[in-house]
């Protein structure tokens, strides 16, 4: 699928660039992993890479992309078992927020705790910072939005409306808290408070399920009405 962006360019709106954005999902989790690639230079970065990654290195390679960064949104075993492929692949570094760390190292374990046998991916490279992260025409900014994990991120794709957000925000749900590190009050400051943030036309990208707009989740998400209902 392409997907037509607005570039924003010195003030001037170019119609017709194409960002190129790929999903696939499997089973058992069916949790999105998203190839995103720079039409004009071929640069790309991988998103999440699960048991799915190898229909996203077919993906990629299909476009011609060469796999800058492999970025994950947070280290949920289901958003990491395809990450030692895409590294094989790509041979690119991989990207992961810091507090995150214990349960990226404990994947195996955590592939147990749904009788699954998982391989430990291969060590993450960088701690995301504050710096934007360039591919192409695009850079990626990278928002801290705990709640749901510890390590929690969102990858804003600039000047595009694409926002990755993992398992923060669903289309009509939230993240789930009840696993370690889970909180319901630092969830929903994440999503109200950064996510909002980034305005309505955002088109998110959830870890699982289809896409939304904040928009969307702003006005009709009945977790975040109740939320918002029970604050002053
Ligand atoms: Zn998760
Ligand atoms: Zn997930």
């Amino acid at each position: 699928m392409q997907v037509p962006v607005r570039l924003q360019v010195r003030g001037y709106r170019l119609q017709g660039i194409l960002m190129i954005l790929e999903v696939r999902a499997v089973a058992p989790f069916y949790k999105n992993g998203f190839v995103v690639g720079c039409d004009r230079t071929r640069e790309a970065i991988v998103i999440d890479p699960g048991d799915e990654a190898e229909q996203l290195i077919d993906a990629a390679r299909r476009h011609s992309l060469n796999v800058k960064y492999i970025l994950l949104t947070h280290a949920h075993v289901d958003h990491i078992t395809g990450v030692g492929p895409a590294k094989s692949a790509f041979d690119a570094p991989v990207y992961l927020h810091r507090d995150d760390l214990p349960f990226y190292e404990h994947a195996v374990e955590q592939g147990q705790m749904f009788g699954l046998t998982v391989r430990q991916p291969p060590p993450v490279d960088v701690f995301y910072d504050e710096s934007p992260i360039r591919f192409g025409d695009y850079e990626v900014l990278v928002h801290h939005t705990p709640g749901h994990c510890p390590g929690g991120v969102c990858l804003d794709v600039t000047d595009t409306p694409h926002l990755f957000v993992g398992d923060t925000l669903f289309a009509g749900s939230i993240g789930r808290t009840d696993l370690p590190g889970g909180n319901y009050e630092v969830l929903m400051r994440s999503i109200t408070q950064v996510l909002f943030a980034l305005g309505d036309d955002a088109i998110v990208h959830p870890g699982h399920g289809p896409d939304t707009t904040i928009h969307n989740e702003r006005t009709r998400n009945p977790f975040v009405l109740e939320y918002l209902a029970s604050k002053p």
